[in-house]
């Protein structure tokens, strides 16, 4: 199957940021095999032909870091510090089936791809109920769409309560806390031969799947786990995906635990290697940043989670300027609230710019974009992100007789400022067409929604269960984060 894209302004994001104001794209089978100005447009024949002449081309984007489980209770949970919001979190996962999996990753996969992502990491965890956790029905659903995808298997073999420091609270929180966690931890073994199972089962490129391990956070696993996990994907040559220092009281719990930060400590075990991505990375020390640089390691940046529940700032500007290459994610809709990847763009381009400091330094358009295409693809080792011959063919298509790019004075500062998803048109993945007018071609979207409605609806007295119980643990662990910040409650 061949396809010509003709007369298209590319937005090419390659290392230069190159822009084609009238160009071709040229698909051949699932690879780009042609990108140039339109006048040297190979000859054809082409099985299909889209005239893109009202159109912007760019990659697709790559969503590096979410939870698809979260995607039933969008906009519900409190906006309160993580390690309260996640009690309250754990509540919708506790009696969640396949089904429900399933049809959650279906639903934030609808909103990802109708707003212009063909890649997403899913840092998955759900119910050890279900085999892998549930995995497997997320990656079905994906596959069903036509979402490429990166599924980390999360793990953990520390129980919960001896991972965040609770001090002297302890105590009055063990039975409730143990009972919520104590359907999260298993031994370092159990957990490594799972994690190479789930990767044997699932791990299809050619489905568009990439397996990995997912180790949870570092101070939630033993160095024995850490080190298992990194060998496997060393091994299998696949990427690696963990929490780092997202929360204050996580930066503290790791001096705790290691006497020196959580990068340091990962450093030190041989586990900071170019194929490690980690989310969040707020609360690290200046030296890190340098330590980031010489591993060549990838921060995943997720700027509406991290405000959504007051995590902190990670240190972007900082990054950029090292040198360290910066992925950009949703995060899960339990903190976010959605899949939206124009939302982190536009706010990785606001958040930074504080009074103050050095606006050389302010993120610009280009800086963002990269961040949401090029950088998040090779975090993942997959082969896209930009259009250019011999890439993936995973691109997007945007309407630009829409509001956003009317008068198109800029493209890039519009694509990061003006859009929010609404005017993609075509969305290609693996030289696939997943979304044609901005409908979806391998899925029916009322049909997903009523899906989603089923699941949630069923889920209710559960949730409402969990909620109640995990009230019962809030004053304890705001005692917590007010220590933590040194202030009384
Ligand atoms: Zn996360």
């Amino acid at each position: 199957m061949k396809t010509l894209i003709r007369n298209a302004v590319v937005v090419t994001m390659n290392e230069q940021n190159d822009l084609i104001d009238n160009g071709s794209v040229v698909i051949d089978g699932n690879r780009l095999s042609y990108v140039g100005p339109a006048e040297w447009t190979p000859p054809g024949p082409f099985d299909r032909m889209i005239d893109a002449s009202r159109m912007i081309a760019m990659p697709g984007m790559v969503n590096a870091h979410c939870h698809s489980p979260a995607n039933l209770v969008r906009g519900m949970m409190p906006s309160k510090p993580l390690e309260i919001w996640r009690a309250y979190y754990r509540a919708s996962l506790r009696d969640m089936r396949e089904e429900d999996f399933y049809a959650s990753a279906l639903l934030g996969g609808v909103e990802m791809l109708k707003a212009g992502a063909t890649t997403v990491l899913d840092h998955f965890a759900g119910n050890q109920a279900c085999r892998f956790m549930g995995a497997g029905a997320a990656i079905q659903a994906m596959r069903d769409l036509g979402l490429r995808h990166v599924v980390s298997l999360t793990i953990t073999d520390k129980n919960y309560e001896e991972t965040i420091p609770l001090g002297e609270t302890h105590s009055t929180l063990d039975d409730e806390i143990k009972r919520m966690s104590a359907s999260e931890a298993k031994s370092t073994t159990a957990w490594l031969d799972e994690c190479e199972a789930f990767i044997e089962t699932f791990h299809a490129p050619e489905k568009l799947t990439t397996a990995c391990p997912g180790p949870s956070a570092v101070q939630r696993c033993t160095d024995e786990l850490l080190t298992g996990a990194a060998e496997i994907a060393r091994k299998k040559n696949l990427p690696m995906h963990i929490h780092l220092a997202e929360t204050k009281a996580q930066a503290v719990m790791g001096k705790q635990l290691y006497a020196t930060s959580l990068l340091q400590h990962l450093g030190s075990i041989g586990v900071l290697r170019p194929n490690l991505s980690l989310a969040h990375s707020i609360w690290i020390e200046p030296t890190d940043i340098e330590l980031f640089a010489k591993s060549g390691a990838t921060p995943v940046h997720n700027p509406a989670s991290n405000l959504r529940i007051g995590s902190g700032l990670a240190p972007v500007k900082q990054f950029i300027s090292a040198g360290v290459t910066v992925a950009l994610g949703t995060d899960g809709a339990a903190s976010n609230d959605g899949q939206n990847m124009f939302d982190a763009l536009r706010l990785v381009a606001l958040i930074h710019n504080q009074a103050g400091t050095d606006f050389n330094e302010w993120i610009v358009p280009a800086q963002a974009l990269a961040m949401a295409t090029r950088n998040g693809a090779r975090a993942f080792g997959l082969d896209a992100g930009v259009l250019a011959p011999g890439k993936l063919a995973d691109l997007v298509l945007l309407r630009r007789d829409t509001p956003a790019f009317t008068p198109l004075n800029d493209v890039m500062g519009q694509l990061v400022f003006c859009e929010n998803g609404s005017s993609v048109d075509t969305v290609i993945v693996n030289g696939e067409v997943v979304v044609e007018s901005g409908r979806l071609t391998k899925v029916d979207e009322p049909e997903v929604l009523r899906l989603a409605e089923q699941a949630r609806t069923r889920l209710d007295p559960s949730i409402q269960r969990e909620l109640q119980a995990a009230r019962t643990l809030e004053p304890a662990l705001a005692e917590m984060y007010f220590r933590v910040f040194g202030k009384r409650q």
